[in-house]
């Protein structure tokens, strides 16, 4: 495995996210702002902002799992499953190199998260 390569692609995406949420935060907040004085408009700007807020906080969370991934490549784990220990698939690695699970895993926790959905 080429950890250089996946270092390099870890740092960049470290950079791009915390530019986007920076930007995206502030957008949340300019925009709510400037209509905050006319009542009407004010829920849907509300609206605007707490949906750009959501998608910040997306990023927040892959900015976290892109910092866990930084470290796991400082202290040698990086590329190894957290729940068994095995190798991730590099091609899963190159969809998504900040991971902590190996295809078994990911798609059990899929598994569970989607059978705590109530049926209707
Ligand atoms: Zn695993």
């Amino acid at each position: 495995m080429n950890i250089q390569h996946y270092k390099q692609r870890l740092l960049e995406l470290e950079k791009t996210l915390s530019a986007r949420i920076g930007q995206e935060a502030d957008q949340g907040r300019g925009e709510f702002i400037d209509s905050a004085h006319d009542v009407g408009d004010a829920s849907v700007a509300d609206e605007v902002a707490s949906e750009e807020f959501t998608e910040a906080e997306h990023n927040s969370d892959v900015l976290q799992q892109v910092r866990d991934a930084l470290g796991r490549l400082a202290d040698g784990t990086f590329g190894t499953c957290i729940v068994d220990g095995g190798p991730i698939e590099e091609q899963r690695l190159e969809a998504v190199p900040w991971t902590p699970y190996c295809l078994t895993h990911v798609q059990r926790l899929e598994v569970t998260a989607s059978s705590k959905t109530p049926t209707l």
